[in-house]
């Protein structure tokens, strides 16, 4: 997304960019996503929720969000919801693929299956892929996000930011195909006793779960739920569809009393029958990344910038270190925070 962002404000600035991409497609994960773009209500929200985060490139977040979605909107798509069914966060949901469309179309100079040589902006989506591969952990984004981008910046003189070993997690019920990442999601830890391959109990998770995915030994849990469980809603669906989710992707869902150890007491376990569903970790994207300033300035271990180097989206470290955030609108606004930086 960020590249495209920062191409299609590029070219309104007057200036007349190439976006080069990697892929056979344009949109990256973000045409792949749920079209959520949203930020935490305030600072101290976001403060709060991404302790070890910047602050400066948070408040950049907070501050400039609701501009950059109206900016957006200018480029001729409508929002197909204007909240985010969180309490917590405000923003926007738009159609991706729309998303996608209008965004090539606004930057103009789209060119597929061709990675980059040389960039001014870097913008190629943080290395989930390298790490997912590295790791044997399961790959929920696009399939092309390497590292480029920061192996590019760091040779030319970058620092890394906080992080580099976080990433946004969200448990799957095995490897799915890329239509299937948003529905066979397993988005209810905080309804089922989550245990590791021994029986163990894993903590409770935070709201948005992806402390807990990072977490999983070996990448691996089982999530128990009983009947009360099921009927619990998440999101518009309930428990039980998420379940039937899994068993349809071809996930490992049985009876409790079929699992290779004991299972613990717990208050989550009253209402019979159990119900346990196999879940792994799946990278959507890493949080660690290159170190930046509010400028998308690429900065060195000095904090000085690197001459001439901008980055935005996930190549863009630092900004949800130690909790979870909206990669879209990091990817928003500092895509088009970058264009501006580099064309004055
Ligand atoms: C299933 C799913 C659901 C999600 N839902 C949400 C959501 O609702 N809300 C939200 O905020 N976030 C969501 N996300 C996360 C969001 O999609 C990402 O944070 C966002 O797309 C990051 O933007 P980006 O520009 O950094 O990366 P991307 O959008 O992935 O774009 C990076 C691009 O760089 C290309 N590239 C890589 N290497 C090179 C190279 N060497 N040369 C040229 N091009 C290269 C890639 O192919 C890709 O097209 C979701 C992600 C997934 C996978």
């Amino acid at each position: 997304m960020a590249g495209l962002v920062a191409g299609a404000r590029a070219r309104e600035l007057g200036s007349e960019p190439s976006v080069m991409e990697k892929g056979s497609r344009a949109g990256g994960s973000m045409l792949l996503s749920s079209g959520v773009i949203w930020r935490h209500r305030t600072l101290e929200d976001f403060r709060a929720e991404c302790p070890d985060g910047d602050a400066a490139l948070q408040a950049q977040i907070v501050e400039e969000l609701d501009d950059a979605l109206d900016w957006l909107e200018s480029l001729g798509i409508d929002p197909s919801v204007r909240e985010t069914g969180n309490p917590l966060t405000v923003g926007r949901r738009y159609d991706p693929q729309e998303l996608t469309r209008v965004l090539v179309r606004a930057a103009g100079d789209v060119r597929l299956g061709q990675p980059f040589a040389d960039a001014r902006i870097v913008a190629t989506g943080g290395f989930g892929a390298r790490l997912a591969r590295e790791q044997g952990l399961l790959l929920r984004a696009a399939p092309w996000s390497e590292g480029d981008g920061i192996d590019y910046a760091l040779a030319r003189g970058a620092a890394l930011s906080a992080g580099m070993d976080e990433y946004y997690g969200r448990a799957l019920p095995g490897p799915v195909p890329e239509t299937q990442f948003v529905g066979a999601s397993q988005l209810y830890a905080r309804h089922a006793l989550v245990l590791d391959d021994d029986g163990g109990a894993l903590p409770e998770p935070a709201w948005h779960e992806s402390d807990l995915v990072q977490r999983f030994p070996d990448g691996r849990a089982w999530y128990v739920l009983d009947a009360r469980a099921l009927r619990q809603p998440v999101r518009e669906r309930m428990v039980a569809d998420l379940v039937e989710a899994a068993r349809t992707a071809g996930g490992d869902v049985r009876a409790a009393e079929e699992l290779p150890f004991e299972l613990p007491r717990s208050a989550k376990l009253v209402e019979p029958p159990f119900l346990a569903v196999r879940v792994h970790a799946g990278v959507t994207h890493t949080i660690g990344g290159l170190r930046i300033d509010e400028h998308a300035r690429v900065l060195d271990a000095e904090g000085a910038p690197v001459p001439d180097l901008f980055a935005a989206g996930v190549d863009a470290g630092g900004i949800f270190t130690g909790g979870y955030g909206s990669g879209l609108a990091a990817a928003l606004v500092f895509g088009r925070i970058a264009a501006e930086t580099a064309l004055t």
